[in-house]
């Protein structure tokens, strides 16, 4: 495990590193924490740490000035970010060191040296650094281990308050153990089941938490990594009611397969993977247990206008399926098409088999474009006055069409003809 020459980095990359040197000359400046872990794992990460044992956001608006890329300062942490070509984003840092004078609250922050900083990180492997040279990282900086830890595939807290000073470490752990397929040492799971066994989770504000749960389903692996926190106790610590029955996670790995073939399929274009495993989460749940957790969780207020929307949508979209009879591709547009993406997905994945699944399966992956061709336009000619009228012709025409009973534009002609002639002016 070697860091790699600037050279042998994405051009973007080399030439952010290259400027940060620059800028802070002559004073050092390290890369640090999941990049450093990133790079000796051989892994191409686009989230640059850089800490610097002076002000980081000086050395931002430097960096910034040579780039001719936009720096996004935050005072109050002393930090700044940097959002360069090709989604290459510089997080920029000013060592530091914590106190937590409250266990699960955030903590005091003061400027501290690089060794003091790597100190107060989370997990051995995130506690590595290396000092940025002209054109090469200088020796791996990692007075805690983290290399070894790396190399066996271990997940290792610095010290054992670390749980009981931020919980949100245990998240952290869960995600890192199931993206590398990591292990933690048998401290670290002692330290974790205690820290659990406590009631440290209630003390937890929920938006750090629900922020944590973003960040899971952003990983490949979600599923399993709530699977792990559910088993481990932490998500039923959080909230009574989040402590699911096991098919829960059958379902999220549905959703996770759905999200996979997505991409392919227009109806279920770009949709954000979080708020479909949410949705997941919160599908078997009653109402009123949603809005307790969603108190707990405290999500931003769009994202749970956005939730209770879909999982309404969802709730009414299933059951009207569980109850058709007539399954023809003319009864599911109605059912699909109001629907987001997001939930589009978990209807999918909550019809595991059968005619349902196949029936909405067909319509999102080729009925859906099918669409009448006539226009206002040839309806016009007809001699159809526009009104509302149109929009229940073309629904009809489009109904027909899904059907397979309309081939043709004449066709359509006569079926417009033959159904809507009486209301033609005479
Ligand atoms: P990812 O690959 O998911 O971005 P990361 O390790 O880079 O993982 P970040 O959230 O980007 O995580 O944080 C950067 C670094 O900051 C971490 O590597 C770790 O050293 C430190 N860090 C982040 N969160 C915590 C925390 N809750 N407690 C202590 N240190 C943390
Ligand atoms: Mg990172």
């Amino acid at each position: 495990m070697e860091l790699p020459r600037f050279r042998d980095l994405h051009p973007s990359a080399r030439r952010a590193l290259e400027a940060a040197y620059k800028a802070a000359a002559p004073h050092p400046i390290y890369a640090v924490g999941g990049y450093v872990r990133d790079l000796l794992l051989g892994l191409r990460t686009v989230d640059i740490d850089l800490v610097v044992e002076g002000d980081a956001i000086t050395v931002a608006r430097r960096i910034g000035a040579y780039l001719n890329a936009a720096v996004t300062p935050h005072p109050r942490f002393r930090t700044a970010r940097l959002r360069l070509a090709e989604g290459i984003t510089l997080d920029l840092a000013t060592a530091r060191s914590e106190r937590y004078a409250k266990p699960a609250a955030l903590p005091d922050v003061r400027p501290a040296s690089l060794r003091e900083d790597l100190a107060r990180r989370d997990f051995s492997i995130n506690a590595m650094a290396a000092r940025l040279g002209r054109h090469r990282f200088g020796p791996l900086i990692d007075p805690l281990g983290g290399a070894d830890d790396l190399r066996r595939g271990r997940i290792r807290v610095l010290h054992d308050g670390s749980f009981i000073d931020d919980p949100t470490r245990i998240f952290r752990a869960a995600r890192f153990e199931a993206r590398y397929r990591f292990v933690f040492t048998r401290s670290t799971r002692r330290l974790i089941k205690a820290a659990v066994g406590g009631r440290i989770m209630t003390n937890v504000a929920g938006s750090r938490i629900f922020t944590e749960l973003l960040l899971i389903t952003k990983e490949s692996s979600a599923p399993r990594v709530i699977r792990r926190l559910s088993d481990l106790g932490v998500l039923a610590r959080v909230h009574a009611k989040l402590a699911w029955p096991p098919g829960v996670f059958g379902l999220l790995e549905r959703v996770r397969l759905v999200l996979d073939r997505s991409r392919s399929l227009p109806l279920l274009q770009s949709p954000a993977p979080g708020e479909a495993y949410l949705l997941g989460m919160f599908y078997g749940l009653h109402p009123k247990s949603v809005a307790s957790v969603i108190r707990r969780l405290d999500p931003p207020p769009q994202m749970t206008a956005k939730l209770v929307a879909n999982l309404v949508g969802c709730r009414v979209t299933a059951r009207r399926l569980a109850r058709a009879v007539d399954l023809r591709q003319s009864r599911i547009a109605p059912l699909v098409d109001p629907l987001s993406p997001e939930a589009r997905i978990l209807i999918l994945a909550i019809l595991v088999r059968g005619s349902r699944r196949e029936a909405v399966s067909e319509y999102l992956t080729n009925s859906w474009r099918i669409v009448p061709v006539l226009r206002g336009e040839d309806l016009r000619r007809l001699g159809f006055r526009p009104g509302p009228i149109y929009r229940e012709i073309f629904a009809a025409l489009r109904s027909a069409r899904l059907d397979g009973q309309l081939h043709t534009r004449r066709d359509e002609v006569s079926y417009v003809l033959r159904r809507f002639g009486a209301s033609l002016p005479h």
